[in-house]
């Protein structure tokens, strides 16, 4: 099944009636994304974050429901053909998918929303949601990229190997993103991105 095109969907909630803000970040897998997602969700508990969908496995420690909604090949595609993503890709081989019904429910409620998804999930948002603020985070260097990666613990060696030759086309595609955030001191990393919430955040 191929990736939705950048059709422009813009809805009416992505107009005047749109009182909510949503934050899209992406990075390499290893920059530091989830790291620096839940520091800010810490920092301002207004944000609420869309928990994705995904099909690949539970890493140990995850929790269905609260890092991802862990759902099946079959689920996906049905999703897929009732047309119930706001966006979806496929990463690293699996599917990734964020529900339309929690970010339009959300935004009307006026909430501010935080979506940590790839950059073909980011160009789709940005058709439907055009106003969202979009950050990319960049890990200081490769090399440091790899490390903590394998520092992680949580990947084989061929699913780092994976991630790695993915990150090369992703970090190609940063200027497609607002702000582009270099994760080398963590503290200095979620200071930066805290301001840029503060600034942007609608409530
Ligand atoms: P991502 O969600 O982008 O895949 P993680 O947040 O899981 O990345 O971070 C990958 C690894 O790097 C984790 O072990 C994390 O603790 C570590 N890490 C994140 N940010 C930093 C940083 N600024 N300095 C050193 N290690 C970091
Ligand atoms: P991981 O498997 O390491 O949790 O995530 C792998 C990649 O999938 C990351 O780049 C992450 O941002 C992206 N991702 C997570 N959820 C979604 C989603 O709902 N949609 C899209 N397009 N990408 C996602």
């Amino acid at each position: 099944m191929s990736e939705p095109s950048n059709k422009n969907i813009y809805s009416e909630l992505s107009g005047n009636l749109t009182r909510g803000c949503l934050f899209i970040i992406s990075a390499p897998s290893g920059a530091g994304k989830t790291t620096l997602c839940n520091a800010i969700l810490k920092k301002f508990p207004g944000l609420c974050y869309s928990i994705s969908h995904t099909t690949r496995e539970p890493r140990t420690g995850e929790l269905n429901g609260v890092d991802y909604f862990f759902i099946t090949d079959d689920e996906f595609k049905n999703n897929i053909k009732k047309d119930t993503w706001a966006e979806w890709a496929q990463v690293h081989g699996h599917y990734y998918g964020t529900s339309a019904q929690f970010i339009d429910r959300h935004l009307s409620e006026g909430k501010n929303i935080l979506l940590d998804i790839d950059v073909n999930g980011a160009r789709q948002i940005l058709c439907r949601y055009p106003q969202s603020i979009t950050i990319f985070i960049m890990p200081p260097t490769f090399d440091t990229l790899k490390q903590r990666l394998l520092k992680r613990g949580t990947d084989s060696e061929q699913v780092i190997a994976k991630r790695l030759k993915n990150a090369e086309t992703e970090i190609a595609q940063k200027d497609l993103y607002k702000h582009v955030v270099v994760n080398d001191s963590l503290p200095e990393a979620i200071k930066t991105l805290s301001a840029i919430v503060s600034a942007n955040q609608t409530s």
